[in-house]
C-alpha cells in the first residue's frame, strides 16, 4: 500500500514502540492512522496485523489503515505501574469502524480522569507511551484521546 509510510524522525532517545504499526501523517494536516491487516479469504481484521489469520487461518494478510476514530468501550484507570509509566492513566480499550470485533487496548491520553466514560469518541495520536530504563530511551506508540469539538 503506497500510502503507508515512515515519516517520523525519532530523537536519539526515542524509539518506537513496534515497527510498522503506525502510518505517521506526512503533513500535519494529516492525521495518524493506525495499520492493521486484513485477511484476503474471509475480511477479518487484526491489529497489530498477524502473519496469518486467526478466524480462517488464510495464509494471506493485506495491509490496511485503520480509521483515525473510535469509540471507547471499556476502560480502566491505572494507579500502580511498572517503572517507566506515568499514573494514574487511562487504560482503555477502543473499538474501530472497521471490524465490530476488533478491539484496540490503548491508553487514553489528554482527558481528566472525571471525564472518560465509555462511548466517548476518542481519535488515534501519537505520543511518548513510557520510559524504557534498560534502554534508556522514551518509547513512541500510539495511544487515543477524546475527541475535541471546536
Ligand atoms: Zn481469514
Amino acid at each position: 500500500m503506497d500510502k503507508i509510510t515512515k515519516n517520523i524522525q525519532l530523537e536519539e532517545d526515542q524509539m518506537l514502540l513496534r515497527e510498522g504499526i503506525i502510518n505517521f501523517p506526512s503533513s500535519p494536516g494529516e492525521k495518524p492512522q493506525l495499520i492493521a491487516g486484513q485477511c484476503e479469504a474471509c475480511g477479518d481484521i487484526a491489529f497489530p496485523k498477524k502473519i496469518w489469520c486467526g478466524k480462517c487461518d488464510g495464509k494471506v494478510m493485506k495491509d490496511i489503515l485503520l480509521s483515525n476514530r473510535g469509540k471507547l468501550y471499556a476502560y480502566t484507570v491505572v494507579r500502580q505501574a511498572v517503572p517507566g509509566y506515568e499514573v494514574p492513566n487511562i487504560l482503555g480499550v477502543v473499538k474501530v469502524p472497521e471490524d465490530d470485533e476488533l478491539l484496540i487496548m490503548a491508553q487514553i491520553r489528554e482527558c481528566d480522569l472525571k471525564d472518560v466514560f465509555n462511548g466517548m469518541e476518542v481519535e488515534t495520536i501519537i505520543t511518548e507511551l513510557y520510559t524504557d530504563f534498560l534502554r534508556n530511551k522514551k518509547v513512541i506508540g500510539y495511544a487515543f484521546k477524546p475527541v475535541t469539538v471546536n
